[in-house]
């Protein structure tokens, strides 16, 4: 029997509702084995999800107030998902444990953390599945990296022993035991990483849309799924803003070539998207596969007469930003000007030392930081063999008049990063979907 990881987003596990929902997807089908869980998400769009709950108890217990309030809410979320699955289950000694530790300082990923464990352990009660805490299975080294081959090992050995398990997702241990988080969203890593520890025939991640879109439908109206797509695709989109699933994602399955089937627990008979090595797919239906983009991002131009012919010009440049600890998104060039692309975020406490350190280190006629850039990436393994791609992108654009301050093609030309200001964002992502996408489909 081939084995099947299954991981359920916030949305999927928000209520008791929602929990039948799951159940019935894991039991319709023997091979779907481990089971990897979020917190409870939003119910509704006035919710609040219970991570952002526990760091906020996290935050009032380090300014020293009470978190009693806070953390009941949080019982309370739980509460009523186990009174409502009429569960004979109590998670009381579990939640006096928590408060104690939130109470004495405990850390604000163990805080976080908790949303997972606790939910994992009635989607276990609930399933007849073991609970299997993450803590004893996935590992991070001493600089916070994930430890592969330490987590590969532990947790293949833990779930071997278990024909049906759930594993809370999010968080794992540092080598001194306390529990550390990936970044947001980061339960998409651990479905990745149990699927890779038992080799399992596919991820199945559920969430709360059909697969990916080709745009996020909460800009673009009703975009279509993509029916399949490679890992490096979904890379760039999921980097770029398509928070469906975690960017790094991919990396567990993509070394073992497990696909991933992005799949909706509301409609579950939708065969949502095929996550696939290049070598695996079936080539590319259009020219585009997506679009996606953030705001946030600073240009810092830098212009000098006969840049172009400087030696090392751009190594001074980066040197700058290497010592202040920035790093770059993109960075265009022209004869005698070059553009670094930056997160705003990243230099907004650093824009006069920036400009001065250039100024000193290559003595450029001009150096300006512009904020207010969103960037958007087209991305398409089609756009290889389609000739023209630019050439339309460009025109709908003009014709909107949209004006582009950046451009950015990749050499191996399966992207192309523009930057536009942010006002323009929303606008932009629409008229490029349009551009592409006809409209009576
Ligand atoms: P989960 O809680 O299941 O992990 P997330 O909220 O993290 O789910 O991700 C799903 C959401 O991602 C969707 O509800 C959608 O609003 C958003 N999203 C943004 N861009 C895209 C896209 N290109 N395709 C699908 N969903 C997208
Ligand atoms: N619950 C965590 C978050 O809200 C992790 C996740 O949902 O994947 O970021
Ligand atoms: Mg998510």
């Amino acid at each position: 029997m081939g084995t099947k990881v299954l991981k359920f987003g916030g949305s999927s596990l928000a209520s008791a509702q929602q929990f039948r929902k799951v159940a019935e997807i894991i039991k319709s089908q023997p091979e779907r084995r481990y089971v990897v869980a979020s917190a409870p998400g939003k119910r509704d769009s006035g919710d609040t999800k219970v991570t952002d709950m526990l760091y906020n108890c996290f935050r009032l217990a380090s300014k020293k107030e009470p978190i009693d309030e806070a953390f009941r809410l949080v019982e309370e979320r739980y509460n009523s998902i186990i009174r409502e699955l009429g569960l004979d289950f109590s998670l009381e000694e579990e939640y006096a444990k928590i408060r104690m530790a939130i109470s004495h300082h405990a850390g604000e990923d163990y805080v976080a953390s908790r949303g997972e464990y606790l939910n994992s352990m009635i989607l276990a009660k609930y399933l007849d599945f073991t609970f299997v805490d993450a803590e004893n299975g996935v590992f991070f080294k001493e600089d916070g990296t994930f430890d592969d081959k330490k987590t590969y090992a532990a947790l293949g050995a833990l779930l071997e022993k278990e024909a049906y398990a759930v594993v809370p997702g999010f968080y794992g241990s540092m080598p001194n035991g306390t529990i550390k988080t990936f970044s947001r969203g980061g339960s998409d890593i651990t479905g990745a990483i149990v699927a890779r520890a038992v080799n399992a025939e596919i991820y199945e991640n559920w969430t709360d849309v059909s697969g990916m879109l080709m745009a996020d439908p909460r800009i673009v109206k009703n975009p279509r799924v993509i029916e399949e797509i490679t890992y490096r695709e979904l890379r760039e989109l999921a980097y770029m803003g398509a928070t469906v699933m975690h960017e790094e994602a991919v990396f567990p399955v993509k070394e073992a070539r497990i696909p991933i089937n992005i799949r909706n627990t509301n409609a579950p008979e939708d065969a949502g998207t095929m996550i696939v090595p290049s070598s695996l797919s079936a080539g590319p239906k259009s020219v585009i596969t997506g679009v996606a983009g953030r705001k946030g991002f600073s240009s810092i131009t830098i212009e000098k007469s006969k840049m172009n012919t400087e030696v090392g010009f751009c190594r001074k440049v980066l040197n700058v930003l290497e010592r202040l600890g920035v790093s770059f998104e993109h960075m265009p060039s022209g004869i005698d000007t070059v553009s670094i692309i930056v997160s705003s975020a990243a230099i907004s406490d650093k824009k006069e030392d920036i400009k001065a350190r250039i100024f000193r280190d290559t003595y450029a006629d001009s150096v300006t930081i512009d904020d207010g850039l969103a960037l958007i990436a087209v991305v398409g393994r089609g756009m290889v063999r389609a000739k023209g791609t630019a050439g339309k992108i460009f025109s709908a654009l003009g014709q909107e008049e949209i004006n582009i301050r950046m451009i950015d093609q990749g050499s191996g030309e399966k992207n192309i990063i523009l930057g536009v200001e942010e006002a323009d964002y929303e606008r932009t992502l629409q008229v490029i979907y349009n551009a592409f996408v006809p409209e009576d489909n």
